[in-house]
């Protein structure tokens, strides 16, 4: 297997690039598309049947894509108020404390904002103060209405983007459907949001911490076992505007891609959702700000690279490299 083909959104999962050293007839590797992105899961062979998971993974996708018009998501979006899943609302409540933990950085709210930088990407042009003050106005979690089922949006225009956690959470309902069928082993990788479950096919799993300006590169290895782990770069999606890049994460407060960049972040967590968010909020934070939130959270560990290529880690990150 080429190196090339696995890596992915920054993590690579080193026991499958260096697939001939591993004992290939204890773990199978199944991969679908899903979510617009490569899903692979790799179980031990005791757990022949993963399909059960790869739907978990559909269905999150079918509720929570905002590109889909018939995804729940997408019709809130358009209504305003919608009786959603508990799935959704799950995910909402979960955004929320995202949102208050990382102070705003990570704001499922951003849907205007994203739209907004795509169109000046489309009109080759830069938004203009009074284009940037309307859509800011329309940015904000406290804006959201939650009742039992029932959520609705307090602003017209609002709409959510679930880009960011949709797919950590899709890999921890897949897991969870794993557990419940008894695997012991397995790793679910949607795109680069991971969750490493028991251990590889080598002890604990290896993942690597792929190089942000080099591609081929690995920076850091590290060790865990059932930790959800998930990295924001600015390497993979921009926006390209009058030769400019801009990143692809916004700034929910200025209403501008992040330019104080981090290059990569790397977070690992007890579940998928977590370590999606908060690299996302740590991306926008920024490195300082950023590694100080994360070592005030337990149980909750970074790497940063910052645009010099300064290494961050934080205060427990030495425990996950390879004894
Ligand atoms: P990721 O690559 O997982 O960091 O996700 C980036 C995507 O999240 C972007 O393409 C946007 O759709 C969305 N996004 C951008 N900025 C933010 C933000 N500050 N908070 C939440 N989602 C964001
Ligand atoms: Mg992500």
């Amino acid at each position: 297997m080429k190196k090339k083909q696995l890596v992915i959104f920054g993590l690579v999962v080193l026991c499958l690039i260096f697939g001939e050293k591993c004992p290939k007839a204890e773990f199978i590797t199944q991969t679908q598309i899903i979510m617009t992105t490569t899903v692979t899961i790799v179980a031990d062979a005791s757990s022949r049947d993963v399909q059960e998971a790869f739907e978990a993974i559909k269905k999150v996708d079918s509720l929570m894509n905002h590109y889909n018009p018939k995804s729940e998501v997408s019709i809130l979006n358009q209504c305003k108020k919608a009786k959603v899943s508990s799935q959704l609302k799950e995910v909402i409540l979960k955004a929320l404390y995202f949102s208050r933990i990382t102070d705003g950085a990570f704001d499922i709210t951003v849907g205007p904002l994203v739209s907004l930088w795509y169109r000046m990407e489309r009109e080759k042009r830069l938004p203009t103060s009074e284009e940037l003050e309307n859509t800011l106005s329309l940015i904000g979690s406290q804006d959201i209405g939650i009742d039992d089922n029932n959520v609705w949006f307090k602003k017209k225009g609002m709409k959510l983007d679930l880009g960011v956690i949709a797919k950590g959470y899709a890999v921890d309902k897949a897991i969870e459907i794993l557990k419940e069928k008894g695997v012991k082993n397995v790793l679910v990788n949607a795109g680069g949001d991971m969750y490493c479950l028991g251990e590889g096919p080598q002890g604990k799993w290896k993942v690597g911490i792929q190089h942000p300006r080099k591609t081929r590169e690995i920076v850091e290895v590290i060790e865990i076992s059932n930790r959800g782990v998930a990295t924001s770069g600015d390497y993979h999606r921009y926006y390209t505007i009058l030769g400019k890049r801009f990143g692809h994460i916004i700034n929910p407060s200025t209403g501008l891609p992040v330019e104080d960049i981090p290059t990569s972040v790397t977070i690992i967590a007890s579940d998928a959702i977590t370590a999606d968010a908060l690299a996302t909020g740590v991306f926008v934070l920024g490195p300082r700000k950023g590694m100080e939130l994360i070592n005030t959270l337990p149980q909750i560990e970074a790497m940063i690279i910052s645009e010099k290529m300064e290494i961050l880690i934080s205060n427990g990150w030495q425990d996950l490299l390879i004894k």
